[in-house]
């Protein structure tokens, strides 16, 4: 059944009352004593709910020289032996999931049906997948050897869901982790530390460090750090990119989006109005990925519209915990107040707005936004929250340059009952990812990953498992060589 069992919100309960004095880092596989704390909450009712470790430099290093210990031996299994690992912690993700979706819900203000049928089943499903590229890594990525020891630092929208996509290619290709959750929600990564404990994985190997931006700088800087993987704002990213410049480090970077929402005359409509909800009211669209510009052929527009409005006006915006909630929390006050500011600067310009409801607190309703011009600051920034603008276009190439008006180039979802319509606009639109009639369907068997001002590298699948697997340096003496 769907919504948490009671019991599962108790055992989480429990678990948060047993570390009441607060979390320390998990380092070295043990948890540390607790340092200077700040605190995490509940975005849905704003109550404390733990209390977490601001990771210092000294902390930083000492998780590094873990990590930097364990990790030859870590490469030098065999990748059976390392797959055995990684399933387990999949198999253990499964055993914990009822615990792991409800925290996740009470940290991040995400709806439970989300967290309990995507999140935490992708989390294991990204482990399994990675265990099978440890097996056979060898043969299809051959003469490859692992960075070393690997630098992440990922943001909250899908705290325990990036996690894995951080830790389980690099732990499969013989790397060790030192990872820093976001500051609003750190606690799935506490309880993912626990979970490598309880399987035995080798202390050092994954090594998880809380705090805030400091620390995250602070890891991404570190001399001992071969290879960083940032996951988060295209600002931050910019910043990581001049920080490790120069420095040999590996990098990729998976940053913001403002992606297309293609819709063509000949479209499914109702298909399509439900492509909206997944692609922009899902988990309160703070998704990188969003469908946050809808794009309608002109033929069509009113209908989607009324239809959308309409769709639009069922959504239950509420309790996380409540398995009849669509949308739960903004994820913090700050977020919230962002989300307020960028609509307010959209009505300034002349934008029509139209809402559903949401309750007071930090909740947002689902918003669309018509009469937008591509300029609006609607139209260009990335809202992170449930915003969607709806405009309209005659020719299909018409719609391609709509799309393809942004900085940034994430992905794009496409519909219309013309297959090879799609596939000729799919090829004509600058973005990672592009889905067909579907949006926002992620895999741990295809890469993702942007252009332009949404990052580089991929992540999942064979190019996911190439990020974290470097070129040797030429072995031998220089006579050895070929001339
Ligand atoms: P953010 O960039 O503020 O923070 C992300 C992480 O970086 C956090 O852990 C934070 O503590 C840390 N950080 C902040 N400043 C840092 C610094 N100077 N050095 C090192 N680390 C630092 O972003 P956010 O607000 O947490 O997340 C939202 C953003 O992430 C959105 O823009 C969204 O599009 C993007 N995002 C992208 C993807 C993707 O795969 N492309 C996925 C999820 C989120």
């Amino acid at each position: 059944s769907y919504g948490p069992a009671p019991e599962d919100s108790k055992i989480v309960e429990g678990w948060l009352e047993s570390h009441r004095e607060g979390f320390g880092h998990f380092i070295d596989g043990a948890f540390t004593a607790p340092g200077e704390t700040f605190e995490v909450r509940n975005p849905a009712t704003g109550r404390a709910i733990a209390q977490v470790t601001q990771g210092t430099v000294s902390d930083v290093d000492t998780a590094v020289k873990a990590a930097r210990k364990a990790q030859k031996s870590w490469a030098k299994l065999s990748g059976h032996e390392r797959a055995r690992y990684l399933y387990a912690i999949a198999r253990h993700v499964q055993q914990h999931a009822r615990f792991l979706a409800v925290l996740e819900a009470i940290d991040n203000g995400k709806p439970i049906r989300e967290t309990r049928d995507i999140d935490v089943p992708l989390v294991a499903r990204h482990f399994y997948h990675h265990a099978g590229w440890a097996e056979i890594a060898e043969d299809e990525l051959p003469g490859l050897e692992p960075y070393g020891v690997c630098g992440q630092v990922i943001p909250w929208n899908f705290p325990l869901l990036m996690l894995s996509w951080k830790i389980a290619p690099a732990l499969a290709a013989g790397n060790t982790v030192v990872l820093k959750p976001a500051e609003y929600t750190p606690l799935t990564a506490l309880a993912f530390a626990e979970i490598c404990a309880e399987v035995g994985l080798p202390a050092g190997v994954v090594n998880i460090v809380t705090g805030d931006g400091e620390t995250g700088g602070a890891i991404i800087g570190h001399d001992d750090i071969d290879k960083v993987a940032f996951t988060g704002s295209t600002e931050v990213g910019k910043t990581i990119r001049l920080q490790t410049a120069g420095s040999g480090k590996g990098l990729t970077l998976e940053l913001g989006g403002k992606s297309p929402f293609v819709v063509f005359a000949d479209a499914d409509i109702d298909a399509a109005v439900e492509g909206v909800v997944d692609a922009i009211w899902f988990n309160q669209g703070q998704v990188c990925c969003a469908g946050a510009r809808i794009l309608v052929a002109e033929a069509v527009a009113e209908r989607f519209e009324t239809l959308l409005a309409r769709r639009m006006e069922t959504l239950v915006v509420g309790d996380p915990l409540d398995k009849g909630t669509d949308m739960g929390a903004i994820v913090h006050p700050v977020q919230l107040e962002r989300i307020k500011e960028l609509v307010a600067q959209g009505e300034a310009e002349g934008v029509t707005l139209r809402q559903g409801t949401a309750p007071d607190g930090c909740f947002y309703p689902p918003t669309l936004a018509t009469n937008v011009q591509p300029a609006s600051v609607l139209s260009t920034e990335e809202i992170f929250g449930p915003v969607v603008t709806l405009t309209t276009f005659r020719t299909p190439s018409d719609a391609v340059e709509l799309a393809n008006n942004t900085r940034y180039g994430l992905a794009a979802s496409i519909w219309s009952e013309n297959v090879n319509l799609c596939l000729d606009i799919a090829a004509q639109v600058k973005a990672g990812v592009v889905w067909i009639n579907c949006t926002n369907v992620l895999d741990a068997g295809a890469g993702f990953g942007g252009y332009r001002e949404s990052g580089f590298g991929r992540e999942g699948a064979r190019e996911g498992m190439r990020a974290y697997l470097k070129t040797p340096a030429p072995k031998g003496k220089a006579e050895d060589l070929p001339a």
